[in-house]
């Protein structure tokens, strides 16, 4: 990346409640079925009007399911000139499913993102950021360019099983909102905004002299909720004001990696092994 250079991407994890309908539990719970929908029905419009009044580009990745059940909710995100990465179809965990389930899962999905979207994806991320060996050659197969689902560096490298590898855009739950903001699902509970501001605001700090690549992991069911998304405006103005930051999309990081010299440098490293 050059010099100094702050990439920042926005991504948008838009599960709603496709976890629930893939366990066949959506009705098992209305509170837990509610938190998830809430996503769509309310954080998603505050997330997208609080990225387009900053003009910042998204990459929102959308399980399948998602993508058939609410189409008309999802709008604003293809309008919006932002990115459509895939997410599976009912956010499963890969890493718990037989091999032939996982390539269903990832087939399934990218035919509902074509469905709603007419898109093709370039990005993949793993649901929970669990990505398999199985995935990954379903990616590399597909002639998807990146996935963003592991943590083997900060900075984009090559994750790779089996032969195959695919350029990585790296996540980390610090990064991720649900670590602040989710009851239970991690095992975390609620820390609240004040502490993920220390952290986000934390990591463009240790960042900035040097330059580097920062993934911002949002779900609308959590960032998109009153206080979290106004922590998350006032940050994005932080970033916004800084002179060497620049907003992109992953698809974009990942082109402006392919043309730089440490990109030139890990290709050798891999092509050797
Ligand atoms: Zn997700």
């Amino acid at each position: 990346l050059a010099d100094n250079e702050v990439l920042v991407a926005v991504t948008i994890d838009v599960d709603a409640d496709s976890i629930l309908a893939g366990q066949g539990a959506r009705l098992s719970s209305l509170s837990r079925t509610s938190e998830a929908q809430f996503g769509v029905r309310r954080g998603l419009g505050r997330l997208t009007r609080i990225l387009s009044e900053r003009e910042i580009p998204a990459t929102f990745f959308v399980p399948g399911f998602v993508a058939d059940e609410y189409r008309s909710a999802l709008g604003d995100i293809a309008d919006g000139g932002h990115e459509i990465g895939h997410h599976g179809y009912f956010h499963k965990d890969c890493s718990a499913l037989p091999i032939e389930e996982q390539r269903v899962e990832f087939e399934k999905g990218m035919e509902a993102l074509a469905r709603t979207f007419s898109v093709y994806p370039s990005g993949y991320r793993a649901p929970f950021f669990e990505l398999t060996p199985a995935t990954l050659e379903c990616m590399t197969n597909a002639g998807l360019e990146y996935d963003s689902s592991c943590m083997g560096d900060e900075e984009p490298y090559f994750e790779g099983a089996n032969g195959l590898s695919i350029l990585e855009l790296p996540v980390h739950w610090i990064l991720d909102d649900g670590v602040y903001y989710a009851w239970n699902s991690y095992g975390s509970g609620v820390r609240g905004s004040a502490a993920l501001w220390d952290a986000w605001l934390g990591e463009y700090q240790a960042v900035r002299t040097e330059g580097g690549f920062i993934n911002l992991v949002l779900h609308p069911q959590w960032s998109g909720r009153r206080q979290a998304s106004a922590t998350l405006s006032r940050l994005l103005d932080h970033l916004y004001a800084a002179d060497n930051v620049r907003f992109m999309t992953l698809h974009n990081v990942a082109a402006q990696f392919r043309l730089s010299a440490d990109h030139r440098q890990l290709l050798a490293t891999v092509t050797e092994e």
